[in-house]
Protein backbone atom coordinates (compact mmCIF):
# COMPACT_ATOMS: atom_id res chain seq x y z
CA UNK A 1 0.00 0.00 0.00
CA UNK A 2 2.76 2.37 0.63
CA UNK A 3 3.11 2.13 -2.96
CA UNK A 4 0.21 4.16 -3.15
CA UNK A 5 1.17 7.21 -1.52
CA UNK A 6 4.28 7.86 -2.61
CA UNK A 7 5.40 9.99 -5.34
CA UNK A 8 3.29 11.64 -7.13
CA UNK A 9 1.90 10.67 -10.72
CA UNK A 10 4.29 7.45 -11.66
CA UNK A 11 4.09 4.80 -9.24
CA UNK A 12 7.82 3.68 -8.13
CA UNK A 13 7.67 0.69 -9.53
CA UNK A 14 7.16 2.16 -13.31
CA UNK A 15 9.49 4.89 -12.60
CA UNK A 16 12.22 2.20 -11.37
CA UNK A 17 11.69 0.78 -14.66
CA UNK A 18 12.36 3.63 -16.95
CA UNK A 19 15.21 4.77 -14.80
CA UNK A 20 16.35 0.92 -15.66
CA UNK A 21 15.62 1.64 -19.43
CA UNK A 22 18.13 4.55 -19.51
CA UNK A 23 21.38 2.97 -21.22
CA UNK A 24 24.79 3.28 -19.29
CA UNK A 25 27.25 5.64 -20.36
CA UNK A 26 29.90 3.27 -21.41
CA UNK A 27 27.33 1.56 -23.85
CA UNK A 28 25.99 4.92 -25.48
CA UNK A 29 30.29 5.76 -26.09
CA UNK A 30 30.01 2.39 -28.54
CA UNK A 31 27.76 4.62 -30.64
CA UNK A 32 30.55 7.11 -30.93
CA UNK A 33 33.17 4.62 -31.86
CA UNK A 34 35.42 6.42 -35.10
CA UNK A 35 33.70 10.05 -34.03
CA UNK A 36 36.91 12.72 -34.20
CA UNK A 37 35.79 14.90 -31.13
CA UNK A 38 37.52 15.06 -27.77
CA UNK A 39 36.65 11.78 -25.74
CA UNK A 40 35.78 14.01 -23.29
CA UNK A 41 33.70 16.24 -24.38
CA UNK A 42 31.48 12.90 -25.98
CA UNK A 43 31.65 11.58 -22.70
CA UNK A 44 30.56 14.80 -20.86
CA UNK A 45 27.92 15.29 -23.61
CA UNK A 46 26.58 11.60 -23.37
CA UNK A 47 26.18 12.25 -19.44
CA UNK A 48 24.39 15.70 -20.01
CA UNK A 49 21.74 14.10 -21.92
CA UNK A 50 21.20 10.93 -19.76
CA UNK A 51 20.81 12.96 -16.36
CA UNK A 52 18.31 15.21 -18.62
CA UNK A 53 16.31 11.94 -19.22
CA UNK A 54 16.62 10.80 -15.64
CA UNK A 55 15.22 14.44 -14.37
CA UNK A 56 12.54 14.15 -16.51
CA UNK A 57 11.90 10.63 -15.29
CA UNK A 58 12.46 11.79 -11.97
CA UNK A 59 9.62 14.26 -12.36
CA UNK A 60 7.13 12.46 -13.94
CA UNK A 61 7.90 14.38 -17.95
CA UNK A 62 8.79 11.62 -19.33
CA UNK A 63 6.89 8.26 -19.00
CA UNK A 64 7.44 6.40 -22.46
CA UNK A 65 10.38 4.33 -22.95
CA UNK A 66 10.49 5.13 -26.32
CA UNK A 67 12.18 7.96 -25.69
CA UNK A 68 14.99 6.36 -23.88
CA UNK A 69 15.92 4.58 -27.22
CA UNK A 70 18.99 4.98 -29.46
CA UNK A 71 17.10 6.90 -32.33
CA UNK A 72 15.92 9.22 -30.11
CA UNK A 73 18.88 10.10 -27.49
CA UNK A 74 21.95 9.98 -30.49
CA UNK A 75 20.72 13.16 -32.04
CA UNK A 76 20.14 14.64 -28.71
CA UNK A 77 23.37 13.69 -28.10
CA UNK A 78 25.40 14.99 -30.72
CA UNK A 79 23.91 18.55 -30.65
CA UNK A 80 24.94 18.44 -27.18
CA UNK A 81 28.16 18.06 -28.94
CA UNK A 82 27.92 20.04 -31.45
CA UNK A 83 27.46 22.91 -29.43
CA UNK A 84 30.13 21.75 -27.17
CA UNK A 85 32.77 22.06 -30.06
CA UNK A 86 31.55 25.55 -31.13
CA UNK A 87 33.76 27.96 -29.64
CA UNK A 88 32.14 30.24 -27.24
CA UNK A 89 33.53 33.84 -27.72
CA UNK A 90 32.25 33.99 -30.70
CA UNK A 91 31.57 37.31 -33.48
CA UNK A 92 28.28 39.20 -33.68
CA UNK A 93 26.51 41.22 -35.77
CA UNK A 94 26.05 44.63 -33.62
CA UNK A 95 22.72 46.13 -35.20
CA UNK A 96 21.91 48.01 -31.91
CA UNK A 97 23.76 51.34 -32.94
CA UNK A 98 25.43 51.93 -29.91
CA UNK A 99 28.84 52.39 -31.28
CA UNK A 100 30.89 51.52 -27.99
CA UNK A 101 29.17 48.54 -26.71
CA UNK A 102 30.80 47.26 -23.84
CA UNK A 103 28.82 43.97 -23.58
CA UNK A 104 29.59 43.45 -27.21
CA UNK A 105 33.59 44.31 -27.15
CA UNK A 106 33.78 48.17 -27.10
CA UNK A 107 35.72 49.47 -29.62
CA UNK A 108 37.10 47.57 -32.97
CA UNK A 109 40.40 48.03 -33.96
CA UNK A 110 41.94 49.62 -37.39
CA UNK A 111 42.92 47.40 -39.56
CA UNK A 112 46.86 48.68 -38.70
CA UNK A 113 46.35 46.85 -35.44
CA UNK A 114 45.78 43.58 -36.91
CA UNK A 115 49.30 43.17 -38.67
CA UNK A 116 51.46 44.34 -35.21
CA UNK A 117 48.78 42.18 -33.37
CA UNK A 118 49.64 38.86 -35.40
CA UNK A 119 53.32 39.70 -35.12
CA UNK A 120 54.09 39.54 -31.75
CA UNK A 121 51.57 36.38 -31.51
CA UNK A 122 53.82 34.27 -33.51
CA UNK A 123 57.11 35.78 -33.06
CA UNK A 124 59.54 36.96 -29.79
CA UNK A 125 59.19 40.92 -29.46
CA UNK A 126 61.31 43.56 -27.51
CA UNK A 127 58.70 43.81 -24.74
CA UNK A 128 60.69 43.79 -21.92
CA UNK A 129 64.07 43.95 -23.54
CA UNK A 130 66.07 47.10 -24.38
CA UNK A 131 66.90 46.83 -28.01
CA UNK A 132 70.02 49.61 -27.38
CA UNK A 133 71.20 48.40 -24.04
CA UNK A 134 70.77 44.96 -24.49
CA UNK A 135 69.11 45.19 -20.90
CA UNK A 136 65.94 44.59 -19.29
CA UNK A 137 63.60 47.31 -20.52
CA UNK A 138 60.25 48.31 -19.69
CA UNK A 139 57.16 47.38 -21.59
CA UNK A 140 55.43 51.01 -20.82
CA UNK A 141 58.08 53.01 -22.34
CA UNK A 142 57.03 51.31 -25.61
CA UNK A 143 53.98 54.03 -26.10
CA UNK A 144 55.05 56.46 -23.55
CA UNK A 145 56.90 58.53 -25.51
CA UNK A 146 54.14 58.63 -28.17
CA UNK A 147 51.50 59.11 -25.32
CA UNK A 148 53.50 62.69 -24.29
CA UNK A 149 53.62 63.34 -28.32
CA UNK A 150 49.92 63.35 -28.29
CA UNK A 151 48.50 64.60 -25.15
CA UNK A 152 51.73 67.18 -24.68
CA UNK A 153 51.75 65.25 -20.67
CA UNK A 154 55.40 64.85 -19.52
CA UNK A 155 55.17 61.20 -18.95
CA UNK A 156 52.71 58.10 -19.39
CA UNK A 157 52.03 54.99 -18.14
CA UNK A 158 49.16 51.77 -19.40
CA UNK A 159 47.56 49.43 -17.18
CA UNK A 160 44.77 47.06 -17.63
CA UNK A 161 42.04 49.29 -17.62
CA UNK A 162 40.57 52.73 -16.60
CA UNK A 163 39.20 51.36 -13.72
CA UNK A 164 42.47 49.71 -13.00
CA UNK A 165 44.07 53.23 -13.72
CA UNK A 166 42.05 55.33 -11.09
CA UNK A 167 42.89 52.29 -8.42
CA UNK A 168 46.42 52.85 -9.21
CA UNK A 169 46.62 56.15 -9.12
CA UNK A 170 44.71 56.41 -6.14
CA UNK A 171 46.57 53.80 -4.08
CA UNK A 172 49.76 55.39 -4.85
CA UNK A 173 48.96 59.33 -3.77
CA UNK A 174 46.55 59.20 -1.17
CA UNK A 175 46.82 55.68 0.67
CA UNK A 176 45.73 56.30 4.38
CA UNK A 177 45.41 60.48 3.27
CA UNK A 178 42.68 62.42 2.09
CA UNK A 179 41.11 62.87 -1.18
CA UNK A 180 38.26 65.56 -2.15
CA UNK A 181 35.70 65.31 -4.77
CA UNK A 182 32.75 67.33 -5.80
CA UNK A 183 29.78 65.44 -4.43
CA UNK A 184 28.54 66.20 -8.21
CA UNK A 185 30.48 64.12 -9.17
CA UNK A 186 31.03 60.40 -7.22
CA UNK A 187 29.68 58.54 -10.25
CA UNK A 188 28.95 54.49 -11.04
CA UNK A 189 30.37 53.95 -14.41
CA UNK A 190 28.86 50.65 -14.64
CA UNK A 191 30.26 46.87 -13.64
CA UNK A 192 29.71 48.10 -10.28
CA UNK A 193 32.75 50.81 -10.47
CA UNK A 194 31.58 53.61 -8.02
CA UNK A 195 33.89 56.30 -7.27
CA UNK A 196 33.41 55.52 -2.91
CA UNK A 197 34.38 52.19 -3.60
CA UNK A 198 37.37 52.59 -5.51
CA UNK A 199 38.27 55.10 -3.45
CA UNK A 200 37.58 52.89 -0.23
CA UNK A 201 39.64 49.95 -2.00
CA UNK A 202 42.38 52.40 -2.55
CA UNK A 203 42.84 52.83 1.44
CA UNK A 204 42.31 56.58 0.33
CA UNK A 205 39.29 58.44 2.64
CA UNK A 206 36.83 60.02 0.50
CA UNK A 207 36.46 64.10 1.28
CA UNK A 208 32.79 65.02 -0.04
CA UNK A 209 32.56 68.45 -0.87
CA UNK A 210 29.79 70.90 -2.33
CA UNK A 211 26.00 70.15 -3.05
CA UNK A 212 24.60 67.44 -5.26
CA UNK A 213 24.09 69.87 -7.86
CA UNK A 214 26.55 72.89 -7.24
CA UNK A 215 30.14 72.71 -6.17
CA UNK A 216 32.25 75.62 -5.35
CA UNK A 217 35.92 76.45 -5.35
CA UNK A 218 35.95 77.38 -1.74
CA UNK A 219 33.84 74.18 -0.95
CA UNK A 220 37.71 72.23 -2.03
CA UNK A 221 39.63 75.11 0.04
CA UNK A 222 37.56 74.72 2.98
CA UNK A 223 38.29 71.15 2.70
CA UNK A 224 41.96 71.53 2.65
CA UNK A 225 43.64 69.92 5.46
CA UNK A 226 47.36 68.65 6.79
CA UNK A 227 45.78 64.98 5.19
CA UNK A 228 45.10 66.19 1.94
CA UNK A 229 46.61 63.91 -0.58
CA UNK A 230 44.44 65.09 -4.08
CA UNK A 231 42.03 66.90 -5.29
CA UNK A 232 39.71 64.34 -7.80
CA UNK A 233 38.00 65.53 -10.70
CA UNK A 234 35.64 62.81 -12.22
CA UNK A 235 34.92 63.25 -15.48
CA UNK A 236 30.79 62.70 -15.32
CA UNK A 237 31.09 61.24 -18.52
CA UNK A 238 27.77 58.78 -18.86
CA UNK A 239 25.08 61.52 -16.80
CA UNK A 240 24.31 64.70 -17.44
CA UNK A 241 22.97 67.87 -14.61
CA UNK A 242 21.07 70.51 -15.73
CA UNK A 243 19.59 73.21 -14.68
CA UNK A 244 21.11 74.83 -11.32
CA UNK A 245 24.60 73.25 -11.03
CA UNK A 246 27.72 74.35 -10.92
CA UNK A 247 31.15 72.50 -11.27
CA UNK A 248 34.32 74.08 -10.80
CA UNK A 249 36.56 74.70 -13.80
CA UNK A 250 39.95 72.08 -14.14
CA UNK A 251 41.80 75.70 -14.57
CA UNK A 252 40.56 76.88 -11.29
CA UNK A 253 41.13 73.51 -9.40
CA UNK A 254 44.66 72.96 -10.63
CA UNK A 255 45.50 76.62 -9.99
CA UNK A 256 44.48 75.88 -6.21
CA UNK A 257 46.37 72.95 -6.03
CA UNK A 258 49.45 74.44 -7.64
CA UNK A 259 49.32 77.08 -4.67
CA UNK A 260 48.81 74.87 -1.94
CA UNK A 261 51.02 72.37 -2.92
CA UNK A 262 48.45 69.03 -3.87
CA UNK A 263 48.12 67.54 -7.01
CA UNK A 264 45.04 66.98 -8.88
CA UNK A 265 43.96 64.32 -10.78
CA UNK A 266 40.94 64.40 -13.75
CA UNK A 267 39.63 60.71 -14.56
CA UNK A 268 38.34 62.14 -18.11
CA UNK A 269 36.80 58.21 -18.55
CA UNK A 270 36.64 58.26 -22.28
CA UNK A 271 39.39 60.38 -22.79
CA UNK A 272 39.33 61.61 -26.24
CA UNK A 273 42.31 62.91 -28.57
CA UNK A 274 40.65 64.83 -31.10
CA UNK A 275 37.60 67.08 -30.57
CA UNK A 276 34.58 65.81 -31.53
CA UNK A 277 32.63 68.80 -31.59
CA UNK A 278 33.97 69.30 -35.21
CA UNK A 279 32.10 66.20 -36.24
CA UNK A 280 28.86 66.99 -34.90
CA UNK A 281 29.10 65.71 -31.75
CA UNK A 282 28.90 67.44 -28.14
CA UNK A 283 32.08 69.53 -26.89
CA UNK A 284 34.14 67.20 -24.68
CA UNK A 285 37.67 67.73 -22.98
CA UNK A 286 40.05 66.17 -24.81
CA UNK A 287 43.57 64.77 -23.50
CA UNK A 288 45.54 67.63 -24.50
CA UNK A 289 43.07 70.14 -23.29
CA UNK A 290 42.86 68.81 -19.57
CA UNK A 291 47.03 68.59 -19.76
CA UNK A 292 47.14 72.12 -20.70
CA UNK A 293 44.64 73.36 -18.23
CA UNK A 294 47.48 72.11 -15.40
CA UNK A 295 46.53 68.15 -14.29
CA UNK A 296 48.78 66.43 -13.20
CA UNK A 297 47.63 63.34 -13.91
CA UNK A 298 44.89 62.23 -16.17
CA UNK A 299 43.68 58.98 -16.39
CA UNK A 300 41.28 57.46 -19.53
CA UNK A 301 39.73 54.55 -21.46
CA UNK A 302 41.62 52.61 -24.32
CA UNK A 303 38.87 51.28 -26.04
CA UNK A 304 36.29 53.76 -25.13
CA UNK A 305 36.17 57.40 -27.33
CA UNK A 306 39.95 56.24 -28.13
CA UNK A 307 38.79 53.76 -30.13
CA UNK A 308 41.81 51.53 -29.36
CA UNK A 309 42.02 48.31 -27.33
CA UNK A 310 40.98 47.64 -23.28
CA UNK A 311 43.78 49.88 -21.55
CA UNK A 312 43.97 52.60 -18.87
CA UNK A 313 46.24 55.12 -19.44
CA UNK A 314 47.84 57.57 -17.13
CA UNK A 315 49.82 60.48 -18.56
CA UNK A 316 50.56 63.38 -16.45
CA UNK A 317 53.91 65.36 -14.78
CA UNK A 318 56.91 63.27 -14.44
CA UNK A 319 57.68 63.11 -10.69
CA UNK A 320 53.82 61.61 -10.37
CA UNK A 321 53.89 59.44 -12.63
CA UNK A 322 56.95 57.76 -11.62
CA UNK A 323 55.63 57.03 -8.34
CA UNK A 324 52.97 55.62 -10.13
CA UNK A 325 55.43 53.13 -12.18
CA UNK A 326 57.42 52.23 -8.46
CA UNK A 327 53.61 51.09 -6.81
CA UNK A 328 54.14 47.04 -6.68
CA UNK A 329 50.50 46.83 -7.39
CA UNK A 330 51.28 48.29 -10.79
CA UNK A 331 52.83 44.62 -11.47
CA UNK A 332 48.88 43.17 -10.68
CA UNK A 333 47.12 45.32 -12.97
CA UNK A 334 50.32 45.35 -16.32
CA UNK A 335 48.66 45.49 -20.11
CA UNK A 336 49.89 42.28 -22.20
CA UNK A 337 51.76 42.48 -25.20
CA UNK A 338 48.69 42.20 -27.91
CA UNK A 339 47.04 45.15 -25.93
CA UNK A 340 50.38 47.14 -26.34
CA UNK A 341 50.82 45.73 -29.98
CA UNK A 342 47.12 46.96 -30.94
CA UNK A 343 47.57 50.72 -28.75
CA UNK A 344 50.64 51.48 -30.31
CA UNK A 345 49.12 50.95 -33.80
CA UNK A 346 46.01 52.69 -33.37
CA UNK A 347 48.04 56.30 -31.14
CA UNK A 348 50.32 56.10 -34.93
CA UNK A 349 47.27 57.12 -36.76
CA UNK A 350 46.37 59.86 -34.53
CA UNK A 351 48.88 62.10 -35.81
CA UNK A 352 47.20 62.07 -38.59
CA UNK A 353 43.76 63.44 -37.65
CA UNK A 354 42.44 62.39 -40.76
CA UNK A 355 43.27 59.17 -41.61
CA UNK A 356 42.84 58.51 -37.62
CA UNK A 357 38.86 59.22 -38.31
CA UNK A 358 38.52 57.41 -41.46
CA UNK A 359 40.02 54.24 -40.50
CA UNK A 360 39.59 54.08 -36.33
CA UNK A 361 36.38 52.22 -36.63
CA UNK A 362 34.99 53.57 -33.35
CA UNK A 363 35.35 57.24 -35.03
CA UNK A 364 34.55 56.62 -38.35
CA UNK A 365 30.60 55.29 -37.54
CA UNK A 366 30.65 58.19 -34.94
CA UNK A 367 31.09 60.59 -37.44
CA UNK A 368 29.31 58.55 -40.44
CA UNK A 369 27.28 60.88 -42.38
CA UNK A 370 23.75 59.26 -42.01
CA UNK A 371 23.36 59.48 -46.08
CA UNK A 372 26.50 56.56 -45.88
CA UNK A 373 24.33 54.84 -43.45
CA UNK A 374 21.25 55.14 -44.97
CA UNK A 375 22.77 53.48 -48.17
CA UNK A 376 23.58 50.55 -46.33
CA UNK A 377 20.47 50.09 -44.91
CA UNK A 378 19.23 50.12 -48.30
CA UNK A 379 21.84 47.84 -49.58
CA UNK A 380 20.48 45.27 -46.97
CA UNK A 381 16.96 46.32 -47.76
CA UNK A 382 17.49 45.29 -51.19
CA UNK A 383 19.44 42.24 -50.61
CA UNK A 384 16.15 40.67 -48.65
CA UNK A 385 14.09 41.65 -51.66
CA UNK A 386 10.97 39.71 -51.24
CA UNK A 387 12.35 36.99 -49.63
CA UNK A 388 10.52 37.21 -46.25
CA UNK A 389 7.15 36.94 -48.41
CA UNK A 390 3.86 36.98 -46.46
CA UNK A 391 6.20 36.26 -42.89
CA UNK A 392 7.48 39.61 -42.30
CA UNK A 393 7.67 43.57 -43.48
CA UNK A 394 10.61 45.27 -43.71
CA UNK A 395 10.85 49.21 -43.46
CA UNK A 396 13.48 51.47 -43.73
CA UNK A 397 13.19 54.13 -40.83
CA UNK A 398 15.24 56.96 -39.59
CA UNK A 399 16.29 56.46 -35.60
CA UNK A 400 18.90 57.77 -33.87
CA UNK A 401 22.18 55.39 -32.08
CA UNK A 402 24.29 56.23 -29.19
CA UNK A 403 27.88 56.54 -28.69
CA UNK A 404 27.67 54.07 -25.52
CA UNK A 405 30.41 53.22 -23.39
CA UNK A 406 28.83 55.25 -21.02
CA UNK A 407 30.01 58.42 -23.15
CA UNK A 408 28.01 61.53 -24.04
CA UNK A 409 24.51 59.81 -22.67
CA UNK A 410 21.97 62.44 -23.90
CA UNK A 411 23.49 62.25 -27.74
CA UNK A 412 21.40 61.36 -30.38
CA UNK A 413 23.02 60.54 -33.51
CA UNK A 414 20.65 60.32 -36.17
CA UNK A 415 20.54 57.01 -37.91
CA UNK A 416 19.04 55.00 -40.57
CA UNK A 417 17.72 51.05 -39.87
CA UNK A 418 15.41 48.48 -41.07
CA UNK A 419 12.14 47.55 -38.89
CA UNK A 420 11.36 44.25 -39.38
CA UNK A 421 7.98 42.98 -38.32
CA UNK A 422 7.75 39.51 -37.91
CA UNK A 423 3.58 37.95 -38.67
CA UNK A 424 3.97 34.69 -37.58
CA UNK A 425 6.24 34.73 -34.81
CA UNK A 426 6.35 37.44 -31.91
CA UNK A 427 8.96 40.08 -32.56
CA UNK A 428 10.37 38.89 -29.28
CA UNK A 429 10.51 35.30 -31.02
CA UNK A 430 12.84 37.19 -34.00
CA UNK A 431 14.84 38.55 -31.45
CA UNK A 432 15.74 35.20 -29.69
CA UNK A 433 16.39 33.36 -33.10
CA UNK A 434 18.94 36.31 -34.36
CA UNK A 435 20.47 35.76 -31.03
CA UNK A 436 20.74 31.94 -31.63
CA UNK A 437 21.77 32.40 -35.27
CA UNK A 438 25.60 30.89 -36.54
CA UNK A 439 26.33 34.70 -36.50
CA UNK A 440 24.31 35.93 -34.01
CA UNK A 441 22.60 39.37 -34.63
CA UNK A 442 22.18 41.81 -31.80
CA UNK A 443 18.85 44.43 -32.75
CA UNK A 444 16.88 46.23 -30.55
CA UNK A 445 13.05 46.19 -29.79
CA UNK A 446 11.69 49.19 -30.62
CA UNK A 447 7.52 49.93 -31.20
CA UNK A 448 6.80 45.87 -31.77
CA UNK A 449 9.10 46.09 -34.57
CA UNK A 450 12.66 44.46 -34.36
CA UNK A 451 15.24 47.69 -34.82
CA UNK A 452 18.06 47.17 -36.83
CA UNK A 453 20.66 50.12 -36.75
CA UNK A 454 23.01 50.14 -39.66
CA UNK A 455 25.28 52.56 -38.41
CA UNK A 456 27.66 49.59 -36.60
CA UNK A 457 27.03 47.15 -39.09
CA UNK A 458 29.97 47.16 -41.02
CA UNK A 459 29.70 47.22 -44.91
CA UNK A 460 31.30 43.63 -45.04
CA UNK A 461 28.56 42.11 -43.00
CA UNK A 462 25.19 43.39 -44.65
CA UNK A 463 25.42 39.55 -46.81
CA UNK A 464 25.49 37.91 -43.46
CA UNK A 465 23.12 39.68 -41.76
CA UNK A 466 20.80 39.55 -45.01
CA UNK A 467 21.32 35.69 -45.12
CA UNK A 468 20.94 35.28 -41.10
CA UNK A 469 17.19 37.30 -41.25
CA UNK A 470 16.28 34.87 -44.51
CA UNK A 471 17.08 31.89 -42.42
CA UNK A 472 15.85 33.47 -39.62
CA UNK A 473 12.31 33.47 -41.19
CA UNK A 474 12.59 30.29 -43.13
CA UNK A 475 11.51 28.47 -40.21
CA UNK A 476 9.01 30.65 -39.16
CA UNK A 477 6.57 28.89 -40.81
CA UNK A 478 7.61 25.40 -38.86
C1 LIG B 1 34.45 54.12 -18.16
C2 LIG B 1 34.96 54.90 -17.01
C3 LIG B 1 35.82 54.30 -16.09
C4 LIG B 1 36.21 52.86 -16.18
O1 LIG B 1 36.97 52.63 -17.32
P1 LIG B 1 37.22 51.14 -17.86
O2 LIG B 1 38.13 51.31 -19.02
O3 LIG B 1 35.87 50.61 -18.24
O4 LIG B 1 37.82 50.35 -16.76
C5 LIG B 1 36.28 55.07 -15.04
N1 LIG B 1 35.92 56.37 -14.91
C6 LIG B 1 35.10 56.98 -15.80
C7 LIG B 1 34.74 58.43 -15.59
C8 LIG B 1 34.59 56.27 -16.89
O5 LIG B 1 33.77 56.87 -17.76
Amino acid sequence: MATQTQGAGQPPAAVQKLLRAIPKVDDVLLWFEGATAPAALIKAAVREVLAARREEILAGRLADAAALKREQLLPQIEERLAEKLRPKFRTVINATGVVIHTNLGRSLLPPAAMAPLLAVGTHYANLEFDLATGKRGSRYSLVEELLCELTGAEAALVVNNNAAAVLLVLETLAAGREVIVSRGQLVEIGGSFRIPEVMAKSGAKLVEVGATNRTHLRDYEGAITEATALLLKVHTSNFRMIGFTKEVALADLTALGAARGIPVMEDLGSGSLIDFSRYGLAKEPTVQETIAAGADVVTFSGDKMLGGPQAGLIVGKRAIIDRVKQNPMNRALRIDKFTLAALEAVLRLYFDEEAAVRTIPTLAMLTMPLAAIERRARRLSRRLGKSLADRGTVALVRTSSRVGGGSLPEMELSSCGLAVTPRKMSVNELERRLRAATVPVIGRIENDCLLLDLRTVADDEIAALAATLIEVFGRSGE
